[in-house]
């Protein structure tokens, strides 16, 4: 969902873009105006994440799939082993891109019990690994590190599913990446944050457009950057900072308990993760126990307008994404409706 103000703001600038006498749509990528947006998106990303002055900011193209291969690409040499906790489809999805290019070390996978909670964070990790990924929202299975662990190797974060949900220790990441798609805007844009000494260890060489070293250098406008998915993310930051990160968190705090609550207490339903503590506060997964129920329920939300409630087709029932711009008043309607059944 994107919030209806950032709908109009966005509706008014494709008609007109300040006072350019162009569209939105249609301002060059070299523009001065839109390295005026790049630079503000990068200023409210650092500020929103906390980050010190050590971070670089881009914005690429490529979604999820293209990190999970330029991460390993820039990162981990041929004879170097880097370690990956897997919590999910998208984190084994980014252990598997990674084998093209080097040695990969599971370190911790809860695949066996599909996922319902996550793995045990390792106790030690080897000062040899190049690097360990991890994700830390499971957008499918619904679970979410509460917390970015301290590592003694250089920590990369997919953060596609929560970031800018909550305050957290973004500065333990040596990279972290986000699809704009869920919380930050509308598909198009990646942003990829990167500590400044991750840029002296690209372990081969590679053509510019695949080298985050030479995306820093052009400041996001290496190749024609997509101006419309900044643009939307650039609005969506500004949404995120007039409302407060605080606030924020707490709305999705607010959001999911009412949410999980309603399952846990329900004859019809049960939850996907029935370990608290592991429990995303942005996507929601629950089954219905029967499927007459399951049939029922489908067909009730979408009488009541609610829709893409239908879960990943590797967990069925249901997944409900509480991504920032979906309000408590929403979740209380949903609430609402599982009530009806
Ligand atoms: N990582 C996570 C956590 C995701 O949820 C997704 C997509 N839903 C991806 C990566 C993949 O993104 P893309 O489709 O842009 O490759």
């Amino acid at each position: 969902m994107l919030p209806a103000e950032v709908l109009a703001q966005a509706q008014e600038a494709i008609m007109a873009y300040q006072n350019t006498g162009m569209s939105v749509l249609e301002l060059p990528h070299r523009s001065m105006e839109v390295a005026a947006m790049i630079s503000e998106c990068n200023a409210l990303t650092m500020e929103l994440c906390e980050l010190d002055d050590n971070y670089e900011v881009i914005w690429m193209q490529g979604g999820g799939r293209m990190q999970f291969c330029m991460i390993p690409m820039n990162f981990l040499a041929d004879n170097d082993t880097a370690g990956f906790i897997d919590s999910g489809f998208w984190a084994e999805e980014a252990f598997s891109y990674a084998t093209y290019y080097g040695q990969v070390n599971l370190l911790a996978t809860s695949k066996a019990i599909n996922y319902c909670r996550l793995p045990e964070w390792p106790k030690e990790v080897s000062d040899q690994l190049s690097y360990l990924h991890f994700t830390t929202n499971n957008t499918i299975f619904g679970t979410q590190w509460p917390e970015i662990p301290e590592c003694d190797v250089p920590l990369i974060a997919d953060m596609s599913s929560d970031i800018f949900s909550r305050r957290r220790n973004y500065n333990r990441c040596a990279v972290f990446y986000a699809v704009a798609q869920k919380n930050v805007g509308i598909p198009g844009a990646t942003m990829v944050a990167i500590r400044k000494d991750m840029l002296d260890r690209i372990v081969r060489p590679l053509p510019p457009m695949l080298n985050y070293k030479e995306h820093v250098k052009e400041k996001s406008v290496l190749n024609t950057a997509n101006v419309f998915s900044i643009y939307l993310s650039l609005l969506m930051l500004r949404w995120i900072k007039a409302k407060g990160i605080d606030a924020i968190e707490k709305e999705n705090a607010d959001k999911a308990k009412l949410l999980y609550k309603a399952i846990d207490n329900s004859e019809f339903f049960k939850p996907h993760v029935k370990y608290k503590a592991d429990r995303s506060l942005m996507n929601v997964c629950f089954t219905a126990n029967t499927p007459e129920i399951e049939k029922n329920f489908l067909k009730l939300c979408d009488e009541n307008n609610i829709t893409g409630i239908k879960g990943h087709r590797s967990v069925g029932g249901f997944r409900a994404s509480l991504y920032n711009a979906v309000s408590l008043a929403d979740v209380k309607e949903l609430f609402r409706v599982m009530d009806a059944l």
